[in-house]
């Protein structure tokens, strides 16, 4: 028998039903600890904020505010959310690559701490907002500074497709966005930001984000005269969702950035004072299973099939971009894995497939499942999909637990529903 946070899995199932998420919450602020406390310089300035699209809800918000860590959005349902729950908006950055007016205007009244300006277009509208509500702002300007990096690979392009921020090769571009920023008496210009991509094994490829943004950064203030004073790196943090998958240790990856951008700040002159991080998935996604409860099983000439009571409308990782993850069967852990299955959901599509192939013990109807690692991009992902009814999200810490999500019930999935009259 299993147990997550110290309570066996059959009594969570028991207790909330299934599909269920449940995320360790000692876990999730040993994570966020390590990033605060090796994220640190002495010459620099740090922060660390907790890229909320990974996953958000109130006590989630609550959580990040307690491990004193600052949170990006990039909506106006994440900054509510954040707001609700009582977060500083000092300590929000809002990011996105098509904020509305009505999202800035949010933003700007609530005193968001930072935008996160993503092209020219938005730079207009964000000044003109900034001046009707005479409301202050920092702001940083998104760039593609070339570099795709994802999983195990990374290359650096002369890529200028990407829908977000500006291409460093754009200079142009760069100069009349952070004009306009610049022309409005509202807006200070803080600096830089970029993001390379996700599940990343490389330190190299941050290492060459460094070099490229700081020396970027030196031009546009000896060359062009604009100065500016923070560098945001971005998250891209690798979590491990199977056994081969092996990411850099958090306190190894924090010192190797905290020493490339100190040695690269001074070769730039050392007039950046604050260097940020946005580690999202590294922070949730190994605390969060899900259980699911085996219903039939089948088998076809090519598959033995698992059927599991949730699927892509919890987890559309899978069958959106071939996420890999690992499942074992509660009780059944020491069992001979003697069985290939695939592990597939109940929507109504082919490829609501969890797991393509994984060897399991025999599983029978009733047979908890549970899915590891599924913290990031799982829950915050989930549709309502054939209305099936999101799974109630569960905080477990020390033998004790909580909902922090209840389960959708089937009225929930009317609640949008305008009354006919007729
Ligand atoms: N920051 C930005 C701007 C992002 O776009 C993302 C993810 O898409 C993140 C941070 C978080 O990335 P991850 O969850 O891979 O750490």
């Amino acid at each position: 028998m299993s147990s997550i946070a110290g309570i066996p899995v059959r009594e969570l199932a028991e207790r909330y039903g299934t599909p269920l998420m449940v995320y360790d919450e000692g876990r999730m602020r040993a994570v966020m600890r390590q990033y605060a406390e090796s994220f640190r310089s002495d010459s620099l300035l740090t922060a660390v904020a907790y890229a909320s699209k990974a996953f958000l809800c109130k006590a989630m918000a609550r959580l990040c505010a307690e491990e004193g860590l600052y949170l990006d959005v990039v909506s106006g349902g994440e900054l509510f959310t954040a707001l609700e729950a009582g977060f500083d908006a000092k300590r929000i950055g809002f990011h996105g690559n098509n904020k509305s007016a009505s999202e800035l205007r949010f933003a700007l009244s609530a005193g968001i701490g930072e935008v996160v300006v993503d092209s020219l277009a938005e730079a207009g509208l964000l000044k003109s907002l900034a001046d009707e509500l005479q409301a202050p702002v920092h702001v940083l300007l998104r760039v593609n500074p070339g570099i795709e990096a994802h999983t195990h690979r990374y290359i650096v392009t002369a890529h200028v497709d990407s829908k977000f921020g500006i291409s460093l090769l754009n200079e142009a571009e760069i100069l009349e966005t952070i004009r306009t920023l610049r022309s409005s008496a509202q807006i200070t210009f803080d600096g830089l930001h970029a993001h390379i991509g996700s599940q990343i094994f490389e330190k190299d490829a941050f290492g060459e984000e460094i070099r490229k943004l700081f020396a970027f950064a030196a031009h546009l203030k000896n060359d062009r005269g604009i100065s500016m004073d923070t560098i945001d790196l971005g998250g891209g943090f690798a979590a491990r969702y199977t056994a081969e998958d092996a990411p850099i240790p958090t306190e190894e990856i924090c010192r190797y950035i905290i020493g490339a951008c100190e040695e690269a700040n001074e070769a730039a002159g050392g007039f950046i004072r604050r260097i940020l991080i946005e580690p999202g998935r590294s922070i949730v996604a190994e605390a969060g299973s899900t259980v699911y409860t085996v219903g039939a099983c089948k088998t076809t000439p090519g598959r033995q099939y698992l059927f599991v009571d949730g699927g892509m409308s919890d987890n559309i990782r899978p069958a959106l971009y071939q996420a890999k993850y690992d499942a074992f069967l509660d009780g059944k852990e020491d069992e001979p894995a003697v069985c290939h299955y695939t592990v597939a959901g109940k929507c109504c599509e082919s490829g609501d497939i969890l797991i393509d192939d994984i060897a399991l013990p025999g599983a029978q109807s009733g047979d908890l499942l549970v899915m590891k690692t599924t913290g990031a991009y799982g829950y915050s992902m989930a549709s309502n999909y054939n209305r099936l009814g999101l799974p109630a999200v569960v905080f477990a810490e020390n033998g004790a637990a909580r909902v922090v999500l209840r389960r959708q019930t089937y009225r929930d999935l009317l609640y949008l529903e305008e009354e006919e009259t007729k």
